[in-house]
């Protein structure tokens, strides 16, 4: 009997190994667990980042007697009953030794209580020491101290306090940002570090984790499919970090890591922000459970998606479209929001009504005014006043005044044309006068010809000449003045770089931003008011003036309010 007990323990610590690496994957099993009982509210205390101790506190339905010493049973759960489930899980938590495991390598002490008795669990590595009738409100209050007291090889894996702290914070962050019904409180040493109210407005949560500078500057995305639904909220482009960490993507109701619906959201950015930065999302995907598989990790962040290229799809297009109809000329004044701004914990609730009463206008079809003030700054126009260190062009409307980069506006106009040109079926062509040759190396010979036909298909006309040298003889006419026969050799160098895993459309997308930017007038280059006036006129045709084809800026409005009390005429 003891030794069949001993065996059990060594499984569950092994399995501890797997569930629990870091204090973050405590709170996350255990939070899952409050969610999975109903709770609305939900209290984590850490103690040095959850090294000393993890407290979570929920008002779930809580257990009986019974099932407070069951929970600590490995394989127990109340989840799933028959395998067929395993197919349908819409919990969170599904795996059920989770609790075993924590107590297999910790001090848990268990207070809960149903609708008629409390009940107080005290468990050490994995051994149950006592159980007694405990005074308690209903919901339960779980405290784990000595985390891997007695599996000193796994200590040694936990990181500083800082490191523990930062990831519990991430963790529950994104969790609230996926269940904002339910009212998060997470503390580290007595501070409260995340804190929101429950409210059931996936807005109002974002403003609660990101802060005011966020969440004032959030578009609402909402499109389905058949199979699909999403909807959510993402950043204007002027609001980026440096990271992915802020792709919150949930699916079913689960926070999920997923590349490749990260890379279609960052896709649908393209030319809309600096490469290197990325939005903050947050976006709800609901699709039959049956098209999830869930169980690949013990983690379950990572998941598999049947026909994701549809999501993908759909995520594309209706980014890029709320991006587009949205897309306004920065203003001088905006405020660079690229910090790492933390709300004010005390104030976020007056902060958001200013928010929905100025920026949102909930009972109003939003979308309808911003397509007109689109084509209304489409409509512009400008006028050129003058140049300035051969780089800026000033310039004026009846209401404000303009601030051109010339390089940047003009690889947007190109950028634009040429992407127009890959749409055409005729092609016209400009025969080189003399030939270009180019030698190259016998693997990149290879992987060139392999891939020859992306460039050919455009109106290269490229011949293979001699051993591992090719000779260019003409180029499609969109490539004109101002890019030098020389740089023929970085769209070879192009294809080659794109190589093994050879994507059409990210070639072309690189290729359109490569010749506009060669193409395009550089700074500290005079031009005559005429090329001025061209330009401008050519930039506020374009589809999106307002950044270059890499996501910088193109042009910074200051309208006259801005200038008046940038001279103090009004305050
Ligand atoms: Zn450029
Ligand atoms: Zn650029």
């Amino acid at each position: 009997m003891k030794i069949k007990v001993m065996s059990e323990n060594l499984a569950n610590k092994i399995a501890a190994g797997e569930v629990v690496e870091k204090c973050a994957s405590v709170v996350k099993e255990l939070v899952e667990n409050s969610i999975d009982a109903g709770a609305t509210h939900i209290k984590i205390n850490l103690e040095a980042g959850g090294l000393k101790k993890i407290e979570v506190i929920d008002d779930g339905i809580g257990m009986d007697k019974e099932d407070a010493q069951l929970a600590f049973a490995r394989h127990a759960t109340s989840k799933i009953y028959k395998d067929d489930d395993l197919y349908f899980i819409e919990t969170l938590g599904f795996r059920g030794e989770a609790l075993a495991s924590i107590a297999s390598v910790a001090e848990v002490n268990l207070i809960t209580c149903n609708n008629d008795t409390g009940t107080h669990v005290h468990i050490k590595g994995g051994n149950i020491d006592l159980v007694e009738a405990y005074g308690a409100s209903i919901g339960t209050t779980i405290t784990i101290t000595n985390l891997f007291y007695n599996t000193p090889a796994r200590l040694k894996y936990l990181k500083s306090e800082i490191t523990e702290a930062n990831n519990c914070i991430r963790y529950i962050e994104k969790l609230a940002l996926s269940k904002e019904n339910i009212a998060f409180t997470l503390t580290n040493n007595d501070r409260v570090v995340v804190k929101t109210s429950g409210s059931g407005n996936l807005l109002k949560c974002i403003h609660e984790i990101y802060g005011l500078s966020v969440s004032s500057n959030m578009l609402e995305i909402k499109a389905n499919t058949d199979d699909f639904e999403i909807s959510g909220y993402i950043s204007k482009p002027s609001v980026l970090k440096k990271n992915r960490n802020h792709l919150n993507t949930i699916v079913n109701g689960r926070v999920i890591r997923n590349s490749d619906i990260n890379r279609a959201i960052n896709d649908a950015y393209n030319t809309y922000k600096h490469e290197g930065f990325y939005p903050i999302v947050v976006i709800n995907i609901v699709t039959d459970p049956t098209l999830v598989d869930v169980n690949i990790h013990p983690t379950k962040q990572d998941i598999k998606i049947s026909m994701i290229e549809n999501l993908e799809k759909l995520l594309y297009n209706t980014i890029k479209k709320v991006l587009y109809t949205n897309i306004l000329v920065p203003n001088a004044l905006i405020e660079d929001t690229f910090s790492n701004s933390t709300p004010n914990l005390e104030n976020t609730e007056e902060e958001f009504q200013t928010i929905i009463q100025t920026k949102f206008d909930f009972t109003n079809n939003a979308d309808n005014n911003v397509i007109s003030k689109n084509v209304e700054l489409k409509k512009l126009d400008l006028y050129p006043i003058g140049q300035i260190h051969g780089t800026y062009i000033i310039a004026e409307d009846e209401e404000s005044m303009y601030i051109i980069d010339q390089h940047a506006a003009h690889e947007r106009i190109n950028y634009e044309m040429i992407t127009k040109k890959y749409r055409e079926s005729k092609v016209d062509i400009t025969n080189l006068l003399i030939p270009l040759s180019i030698e190259l190396s016998t693997s990149e010979y290879n992987t060139f010809l392999e891939n020859k036909e992306v460039l050919t298909d455009l109106g290269f006309v490229i011949e293979e000449f001699g051993i591992n040298t090719i000779i260019i003889k003409a180029h499609p006419t969109w490539i004109n003045k101002g890019f030098k026969n020389d740089d023929l050799k970085s769209i070879i160098d192009l294809v080659i770089e794109n190589g093994k895993k050879f994507n059409k459309e990210r070639f072309l997308d690189s290729l359109a931003k490569m010749v506009s930017c060669k193409m395009s007038i550089k700074a500290n280059e005079k031009l005559s008011f005429e090329e001025m006036d061209a330009l401008l006129k050519d930039l506020v045709k374009c589809d999106n003036p307002y950044n270059c084809c890499h996501g910088r800026p193109s042009i910074i409005k200051f309208t006259s309010y801005e200038l008046e009390k940038m001279f103090k005429r009004v305050i």
